[in-house]
């Protein structure tokens, strides 16, 4: 559709249009069933059967073993800064039954403003002390911007922590782990000790970078999730990998004094029903499952990789360029910058409104930074093409000629 523009937004984002296509088909009549995807039973055995792919397609693309389970719920990442809290301190609970609860620790790498708000959801649900194992604005010039990964020497994990919270990709601030465990930019997965915990309740925060990539070390996280509406769907799925220790009786736990876990929230109510406890988003999980049949076809995760890898490194060296010309400003320091979210300032007054400017009156739209911190934000999501990043470009390098 010529309409379209290019939308470089950050979240609900840009959806592949052979996807949206087939999509429009759907809604009239899913799978010729004469009924449309939004208005046909969770429980008929056509949509059953689309769940049930898509989990697979999930499982296959990336390596999920057989240890974690793959759960679908809704209220996105938000809901999970909770719901981690409630599992986890019922899983805790119900391992150390005599421990008093007071001295039960919940350890926050703080790298970004979504971490830190679901440190802060923590604290506010109680049942444990918040340890912030590093707080990365302490690395920062002015002590107050999230701009880097920490070096690995600066983590203080505690002893026997109830979880181990990071956040894979920090969409407002541009900032992401690396996956190359030699970059010192990398979670320190070699620091993690576990304690008592026979295994290590590593929490993940994949939301914005899920399906852009294989995830290193998958198999020693407890829980990994992702809300759908960056790299895969429409918002209102929220995707969980959980391994099967961390699915708990959180009734029995409660019995022992935690809180009580309202149901939806509980992941066994969630695997113990297939995902199906109540009415899911179907219209998002049959987009879902469009994007994931499509990335199947285009060489999995492998072919993505690639893309997104050569789109960011194109990108940032467009803006080195023009950081070297006094234009444009980096926020993110070397090695830490994210690939799905690169964030710049245009430097003097009223420049980023020119640049904004410009790019819409080229077709080029959502890359006004979040309204937290300002600046520019680029989302380079799976559906981005490669066109758009060179159109894009082509831009950037005109505006600092
Ligand atoms: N975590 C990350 C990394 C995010 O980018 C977002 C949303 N942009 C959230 C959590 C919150 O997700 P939601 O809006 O789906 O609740």
């Amino acid at each position: 559709d010529h309409a379209r523009i290019a939308n470089f937004g950050a979240g609900p984002s840009a959806l592949p249009v052979s996807v949206l296509e087939e999509a429009t088909k759907g809604l009239m009549n899913f799978q010729q069933t004469g009924v449309g995807i939004a208005e046909i039973s969770h429980r008929s055995k056509e949509f059953q059967a689309f769940l049930g792919n898509l989990e697979s397609l999930i499982r296959t693309q990336l390596d999920v073993p057989p240890t974690h389970r793959i759960l679908f719920t809704q209220g996105g990442g938000s809901a999970q800064f909770s719901a981690v809290v409630l599992n986890l301190l019922a899983r805790y609970r119900l391992l150390h039954p005599e421990r008093n609860t007071e001295e039960t620790v919940l350890d926050y790498v703080v790298t970004g403003s979504w971490s830190k708000k679901a440190a802060e959801e923590a604290r506010r649900l109680g049942g444990g002390q918040v340890n912030v194992v590093v707080d990365s604005r302490q690395f920062s010039e002015s002590g107050k911007a999230f701009d880097s990964i920490p070096p690995h020497a600066a983590y203080r994990f505690s002893p026997d922590p109830a979880l181990i919270y990071y956040c894979e990709n920090e969409t407002v601030d541009g900032v992401e782990f690396s996956h190359d465990d030699a970059s010192p930019a990398s979670f320190p997965y070699h620091l993690l000790g576990g304690g008592t915990n026979a295994l290590v309740p590593l929490v993940a925060d994949y939301s914005s970078s899920f399906m852009c990539r294989p995830i290193p070390h998958l198999a020693d996280h407890a829980i990994i999730y992702a809300g759908a509406q960056k790299n895969i769907g429409p918002a209102g799925l929220t995707i969980l990998i959980a391994r099967e220790d961390c699915i708990v009786d959180v009734d029995a736990a409660a019995k022992l004094g935690t809180t009580p876990v309202p149901l939806t929230l509980s992941y066994k109510t969630l695997a113990d029903s297939g995902s199906l406890y109540n009415t899911p988003p179907v219209l998002s999980i049959y987009i879902a499952g469009l994007v994931l049949e499509r990335m199947q076809r285009h060489g999995g995760l492998k072919h993505y990789e690639e893309t997104n890898k050569r789109k960011a490194e194109k990108l940032y060296a467009a803006l080195r360029e023009g950081e070297g010309k006094g234009v444009l400003r980096r926020k993110v320091k070397e090695g830490s910058g994210s690939w799905m979210n690169v964030v710049f300032e245009v430097v003097g007054p009223d420049a980023e409104k020119a640049f904004l400017e410009g790019a819409e009156a080229r077709g080029m739209t959502g890359l006004k930074g979040h309204r937290s911190v300002g600046g520019v934000r680029v989302s380079l999501y799976n559906a981005i093409t490669e066109a758009e990043v060179d159109q894009l470009i082509a831009y950037i390098k005109e505006f600092v000629q």
